[in-house]
């Protein structure tokens, strides 16, 4: 028996959620590759807390155990490529949307979905990382490809003390960049700070609709928030600058034009970290052991049990958590 945390769909878009004891034999079944895990930690991301308010239609069946990321000891494995005790990750492939996911003691998934885990990295690091952190990564190493080095300019990080833009200030910071971080949350001046922003700006300055260009400032964007800033985003970054596009935290709408694109040869980079293929996912977890500072770690972790998830899944959704929500699974 292991325990879980279990959605059921009890009415057209009501979902009802809890902790429940489920035996072994109901985990998932696959024809091949299938690898079962212990699962140490999970975590809850912005996409968690849609599932399990069943706010938005991201569970694609029930029931469902939500959690789209975890990380864990193989327990057994019908994949070649791992074998009972590897440590591993898990991030996205629909995981906690169409397949039972991390919030849970035991999850079964199949093995090409996995990482494994860096040598330098506890499951408690990686899960404080988590998709939020992974997603980071990939805008950073986005930006690099771009060509955007840390003497280019500013970087603005949008959303800057939820998961995606607290663990992005401390990767972008620890890089050596200046990093200018915008939030709605004026009580979290330090902790940005000890993070490496060396500017915080109020996100209502760039949250309403804005002129198509504007005064030129960043060299390169993390915009966890869609909407209306990533447009002013866009308007503001300089000549031949880049803005890499995550989230969705203000909305999905877009209301730019292409003047930043064809007056200003703005790039616009769109990342996600969902169906990211095995070597971009490899690159960007060695690129977070070697590159994130530890002490960023333990700041950005909150650790919660697996039944307090439910009391924080509204919470993420209304832009309260600061940092990562680390859900121990068997507390
Ligand atoms: P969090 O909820 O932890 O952080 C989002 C942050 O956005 C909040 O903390 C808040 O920061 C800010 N925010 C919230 N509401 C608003 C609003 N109405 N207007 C402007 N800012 C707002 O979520 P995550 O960091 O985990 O994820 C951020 C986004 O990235 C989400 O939309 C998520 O779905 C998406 N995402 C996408 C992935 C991908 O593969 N593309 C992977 C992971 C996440 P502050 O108070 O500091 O302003």
């Amino acid at each position: 028996m292991f325990r879980a945390l279990y959605l059921e769909q009890i009415a057209e878009k009501t979902t009802a959620a809890s902790v429940v004891e489920l035996d072994d034999s109901v985990l998932p079944a696959f024809e091949s590759n299938a690898v079962t895990v212990d699962v140490a930690f999970s975590t809850i991301n912005y996409k968690d807390g849609l599932a399990i308010t069943g706010k938005s239609p991201v569970v694609r069946k029930f029931p469902m155990v939500p959690g789209i990321d975890f990380a864990g000891t193989v327990t057994a494995s019908d994949d070649p490529n791992w074998k009972t005790g590897d440590k591993v990750v898990l991030n996205g492939w629909g995981v906690g949307e169409s397949h039972w996911g991390g919030l849970a003691q035991k999850a079964r998934v199949n093995g090409d979905w996995l990482v494994r885990l860096p040598e330098s990295l506890t499951f408690f690091d990686a899960m404080t990382i988590g998709t939020a952190g992974y997603t980071a990564m990939l805008c950073v190493l986005a930006l690099e490809r771009q060509g955007v080095k840390p003497d280019a300019g500013e970087i603005l990080v949008t959303g800057a003390t939820g998961g995606v833009g607290s663990v992005g200030v401390s990767l972008l910071a620890g890089l050596g960049y200046r990093v200018v971080a915008s939030t709605g949350k004026a009580a979290e001046q330090s902790y940005l700070q000890s993070l490496g922003a060396t500017e915080i700006i109020d996100r209502n300055t760039l949250s309403a609709a804005g002129k198509p260009l504007q005064k030129e400032r960043w060299a390169g964007v993390v915009d966890t928030v869609g909407s209306h800033t990533l447009a002013n985003a866009c308007a503001t970054t300089r000549y031949g600058g880049t803005v890499t596009a995550c989230g969705l935290a203000q909305g999905m709408d877009f209301p730019v034009t292409v003047a930043p694109f064809i007056l200003r040869s703005v790039k616009l980079i769109g990342i996600d970290s969902v169906m990211a293929p095995g070597s971009v996912r490899n690159e960007a977890w060695s690129r977070l052991a070697k590159d994130l500072d530890r002490e960023a770690i333990a700041a950005i972790a909150q650790r919660v049990g697996l039944a307090e998830s439910l009391d924080f899944a509204p919470k993420i959704l209304s832009g309260a958590v600061r940092g990562r929500l680390v859900v121990d699974v068997n507390a």
